[in-house]
């Protein structure tokens, strides 16, 4: 359907005929700012030229939507070692091929277990019976029939740290009842302060409850909403010698009835039942679409998202919106007239939700070819649009960097002098290895009220967003890959 096809020239200018007019129609839109000129000796007036028709068309390009809506239709939530996951392995390669792409292929990737979810019931049995809403973090073991305990309250997991080891929780739930919703940024800090300290308790709160002897880890969802569902996300696992104990997360309406019961100072007691079960060692892969770069194929730049998602949405934000734009991005430049001078690669890496496992097979099997990934970047933000990007490039290639810029800041980003980007997500672990790197932060939207829950799923995408987003990256890398710098120098 989105077979590529080369643009014909009368195509061609009719479109750099109304680019003009759509550089005016943009003009007008929130937060756009009016074109700036470029230095040409680093990108040429031809380049420039190019990129802005690229850029224009890919503002009315559906495309990355359409890619969203695919994967959200046809293969749905995809956490790895899922039949889901498999089906999202099949489905990103005919995807690649139907879009274009010159190369496809798959590179395994072994992951030591399993795990099944099973079903999470949980209800306060006194003072004041209730449901609760809650749902397993990922990997915990089930209760083994129902669990019965006191619910003991700890606000951060500082304060749960704070008890002496030993038996002090026997038998008892330990309760981290951190707010994301109600964090304030200290100056400084970014708007993903709060969503970090969140992932601490959801971490590692299972360990740290366990050496205190508590029976199981309840944490308030991470996330800004006040909706009555959890949000999951991943434990970082066991540790030997460390009991294991059952965790979820309950809803934010849910985290505040318990504190309102706690408030009155009689004991509350929680019956809660997760039927998980940690399962034996399971296979993945990362999937990886090349443009190939008409001077060849040795260097490239990588454009990252995550093919995994959880289990109880259909991973749209996270991170089906990354896996589109990118997806997106160079398909577009794929339909230029000719292919840029080095190549494109689109990577899509498994298993980032439960700790990196894809981009970490990857840099096993490239520990030798790091130098050939020559600039990256990764969306798992969500498909809001692009506001600031931050270079981590070497000094010479600042400039051009800059001036690469200048092609997207009328879609209202701003440009960081801070020249310190190692990449987001999987790509971080590429940045820290020494590849050049982008940081395109974006506008949160919602993304943390719907972040690892049921309401993760297609309706939450906002097309005008991802097509700035698509359109950002599209112009960004079509540029970098066409000139000829070394970006780490
Ligand atoms: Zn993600």
């Amino acid at each position: 359907m989105y077979r590529n096809k080369q643009l014909h020239s009368t195509t061609v200018s009719i479109l750099l005929a109304v680019s003009g007019l759509l550089m005016a129609t943009t003009a007008f839109t929130a937060g756009s700012a009016p074109h700036q000129s470029l230095d040409h000796s680093i990108v040429s007036a031809e380049i420039e030229n190019t990129a802005i028709l690229l850029r224009e068309r890919a503002l009315l390009d559906n495309l990355s939507v359409d890619i969203v809506e695919s994967l959200t239709t046809e293969v749905g939530p995809r956490r790895i070692g899922t039949p889901g996951d498999k089906r999202a392995i099949a489905w990103a390669q005919d995807k690649f091929r139907q879009l274009g792409f010159d190369r496809v292929w798959i590179e395994e990737v072994d992951l030591d277990r399993g795990w099944i979810r099973g079903d999470a019931k949980a209800a306060i049995v006194s003072p004041y019976p209730h449901n609760i809403v809650l749902t397993a973090l990922g990997y915990s073991v089930g209760t083994e029939g129902d669990l019965v305990g006191e619910i003991v309250e700890f606000k951060t997991l500082d304060d749960l740290e704070a008890v002496p080891e030993g038996d002090s929780l026997r038998g008892k739930i330990a309760f981290v009842s951190y707010s994301m919703r109600d964090y304030e940024p200290l100056p400084g800090e970014s708007n993903m302060a709060g969503y970090g300290k969140g992932t601490r308790a959801r971490g590692r709160g299972h360990v740290i409850a366990a050496k205190r002897g508590a029976a199981a880890l309840l944490i308030r969802s991470v996330g800004t909403d006040t909706n009555r569902y959890a949000h999951t996300g991943s434990g970082y696992g066991y540790v030997d010698g460390v009991e294991k104990i059952p965790a979820a997360a309950i809803s934010p309406p849910d985290a505040i009835l318990i504190q309102n019961m706690l408030r009155r100072g009689k004991p509350v007691t929680l019956k809660m039942n997760l039927t998980s079960k940690i399962t034996g060692p399971t296979r993945s892969a990362n999937i990886i679409g090349e443009i190939t770069g008409r001077e060849g194929s040795d260097e490239y730049l990588v454009l990252g998202a995550h093919i995994d998602s959880w289990d109880e949405g259909t991973g749209a934000i996270d991170d089906g919106a990354g896996v589109g734009s990118m997806m997106a991005a160079a398909a577009l430049i794929a339909q230029m007239e000719q292919r840029p001078r080095r190549s494109i690669r689109v990577l899509l890496f498994a298993g980032e939700e439960i700790g990196f496992y894809g981009i970490r097979s990857y840099i096993e099997r490239h520990k030798n070819d790091v130098h050939e990934h020559i600039m990256g970047a990764e969306v798992d933000g969500g498909g809001g649009r692009i506001h600031t990007l931050t270079s981590g490039v070497g000094k010479n290639a600042l400039p051009v960097v800059r001036e690469i810029y200048k092609l997207i800041a009328p879609l209202g980003i701003e440009w960081s002098d801070a020249n310190d980007a190692k990449g987001a997500s999987d790509m971080s672990v590429l940045g820290k290895a020494g590849m050049p790197a982008l940081d395109f932060a974006q506008n949160p939207n919602d993304y943390f009220d719907y972040h690892h829950t049921p309401n993760d799923t297609f309706d939450k995408i906002v097309p005008e967003d991802m097509r700035y987003l698509t359109a950002a990256y599209a112009t960004f890398f079509y540029v970098a890959a066409e000139l000829d710098v070394d970006f780490r120098r």
